[in-house]
């Protein structure tokens, strides 16, 4: 069925996740710009999978992108999968939790940090563990 690690069915999924969630995390879905929770979050603490709780990022490598959704210069080793995307007439490099495989959003080289990355990720993808 899938080679993720947490294996659900779409209707498992579906009973888990809210309306938006499973829209953005399972259809691809983009939530609105500058709307989501952790557009202008800066906490101290760890971004984790909001359909399986896998750590994605720290919040060390979050920063203001002025782009209206969450951005991070580098995710946590080994927990984000990166597919080639050539839907809406562009070429865009798509994130995927490696956990579950569930959408997280997109990743950018025009990141304005050392590593030059700008994961560009739905709010309604992550969730927050306070340090
Ligand atoms: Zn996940």
């Amino acid at each position: 069925m899938s080679k993720y690690q947490i294996k659900k069915s779409e209707a498992e999924w579906k009973a888990q996740l809210s309306e938006e969630e499973y829209k953005v995390l399972r259809e691809k879905g983009t939530e609105r710009a500058f709307m989501g929770e952790y557009n202008m979050h800066f906490d101290d603490g760890t971004y984790t999978c909001m359909a399986c709780k896998n750590p994605l990022f720290n919040s060390s490598s979050k920063f203001d992108s002025g782009c209206g959704w969450p951005s991070f210069d580098e995710s946590i080793e080994g927990s984000v999968e990166y597919i080639k995307d050539t839907s809406h007439g562009m070429i865009r490099t798509e994130i995927l939790c490696t956990n579950c495989g569930s959408h997280l959003g997109h990743i950018f080289n025009d990141g304005p940090t050392q590593t030059g990355q700008r994961y560009c990720v739905n709010s309604v993808s992550i969730n927050f563990d306070k340090k």
